[in-house]
Order: C-alpha cells, then structure tokens, then sequence
C-alpha cells in the first residue's frame, strides 16, 4: 500500500476556485474563501493506493 498525491489539488486538498477571493479575501470572509475541498481526493490530498487504509494511531 502506498499513497499518491493528488494531482489536481497538488496534495493540498484543497483547490482554488476564486484566485482574487484567495489572495485578496474580502473582509469577514471565511477562512476557506475562494477555495474549496479537492472533490478528486475528498480534501485527503492523497489517494490510498489500493489495500487499506492506514490507520493513524491517536
Ligand atoms: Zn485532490
């Protein structure tokens, strides 16, 4: 099992869908503004490559 990066995202998991609402937010706007979660990878970053997935240990 292996992890691959997401290649719309770039592994952030995020994806910009308003360039001048995400380097200019207006004021009051969420966090979030102008980018929303990679729909390819569900906002992971990273695909599971098959097997299953990894279990982080909190
Ligand atoms: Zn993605």
């Amino acid at each position: 099992m292996s992890l691959i990066q997401c290649e719309t995202c770039a592994g952030n998991g995020e994806v910009v869908t308003d360039w001048n609402v995400y380097l200019h937010p207006p004021e009051g706007s969420p966090a979030d503004a102008g980018v929303k979660d990679c729909s390819e990878c569900d906002g992971n970053g990273w695909f599971d490559d098959g097997g299953y997935a990894p279990t982080s240990s909190r």
